[in-house]
């Protein structure tokens, strides 16, 4: 199964930068279109199975976009009974 952070997705026109480069250069935290890095407001994350989303708006420019992630692995597992199998 392909790791969804290396499917190529294209630049939309006007964006400066493209998915690949606001998620892996940039860790998002910056406007694809202004690149201001002090004006973004994020929305609530949706949960969708491995995938979660929040909508991010650009307060400088007025562009929104959804940063998306992927769920990598679980951790911190605590069991709440002594006998597994
Ligand atoms: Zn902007």
């Amino acid at each position: 199964m392909a790791n969804p952070l290396f499917i190529d997705r294209e630049t939309p026109a006007g964006a400066s930068l493209s998915p690949q480069e606001y998620a892996l250069e940039q860790g998002g935290a910056m406007c694809p279109v202004c690149e201001r890095t002090d004006m973004l407001e994020g929305g609530s994350i949706e949960v969708d199975g491995i995938h979660c989303w929040s909508t991010i708006v650009c307060l400088a420019c007025e562009t929104t976009w959804d940063d998306v992630y992927t769920l990598n692995y679980y951790d911190n597992l605590e069991l709440q009974i002594d006998d597994v199998d």
